[in-house]
């Protein structure tokens, strides 16, 4: 950080968009939160901004925990790379690739499902129990008292992958099992840029999960990348993302905005309705 003031690294990211990749996770930073998960939509006009903004920037990906189908039903737009399951699916040519090694855990996933569909806490609390294929999710959101049944449920989906060798990733209530792939959103950032040569790059995103994402980002300024982390503020977000955040955003629209003025060919800076962290400490 210079005493004069760094530059901001907004208008430097419009500059160089030819050489900067841009990860953005989908629920909560495109779309909206919803009661339910599986309704969740990009806002409107998102995938036609994430089109525009392909062709200006050296990669445009998502990458998000759901299955890369789904993000190819909702922003499957020409030119934007779709990784789902962090990394270990992606669509290439509209088909969904999945990495073999993953694959070979499909059986351990579906017996976890089977445990977890009889588990009596997880029946008595009503929790959604979605079934990614390779995955499998918890989900406690749509339950009238979560925080009655959260540790409950929590320790249920614990027992359940260590029973199957699977890994658990929590969220916000809700608890994902899958292989240990080693796969987070980290090395899906990593590898979106070691891919596009990119010099720059922005990760947005509003979950706990994104947090390997930022990690990646500030190892890959060490490693020389310019790297500019924006959080998108929610009722929900964690603390811990927004500190971590060079910007925080409100909400799905905050991103729009940003994303708005990173696909105006001029450049414009964002300068209304997006200001800088404004919870920022010394
Ligand atoms: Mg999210």
């Amino acid at each position: 950080m210079s005493a004069a003031g760094p530059p901001d690294p907004r208008r430097e990211i419009a500059r160089e968009a030819a050489r900067t990749a841009l990860c953005l996770d989908f629920d909560g930073t495109l779309a909206p939160i919803v009661p339910d998960p599986e309704t969740a939509m990009p806002l409107p006009g998102v995938p036609a901004l994430l089109a525009r903004l392909a062709r200006r920037f050296a990669a445009v990906a998502l990458i998000s925990g759901r299955p890369a189908a789904y993000l190819l039903e909702r922003a499957g737009v020409e030119g934007v790379r779709l990784l789902g399951l962090y990394g270990v699916e992606e669509v290439v040519d509209r088909r969904v690739r999945l990495d073999p090694e993953v694959e070979a855990a499909r059986p351990a996933v579906r017996a976890a499902l089977a445990d977890l569909g009889a588990h009596p806490t997880v029946v008595e609390s009503g929790a959604w129990l979605e079934d990614k294929g390779l995955a499998v999710v918890v989900h406690l959101r749509r339950v009238a008292d979560p925080g009655r049944w959260a540790a409950a449920v929590a320790s249920a989906a614990r027992e359940a992958a260590e029973r199957h060798g699977l890994e658990v990733l929590p969220g916000r209530l809700v608890w994902e099992l899958r292989p240990p792939t080693g796969r987070d959103k980290g090395s899906a950032v990593r590898q979106v840029v070691a891919e596009s040569g990119a010099r720059f790059l922005v990760v947005v995103g509003d979950d706990l999960g994104d947090l390997a994402g930022f990690r990646a980002a500030d190892a890959l300024a060490a490693e020389g990348i310019r790297a500019l982390k924006v959080a998108v503020r929610s009722p929900e977000s964690p603390a811990v993302l927004l500190d971590e955040a060079d910007f925080v955003v409100d909400g799905p629209e905050g991103v729009r905005a940003l994303l708005e003025s990173w696909a105006d060919p001029a450049g414009r800076p964002p300068s209304v309705g997006m200001p800088p962290r404004d919870d920022a400490g010394p």
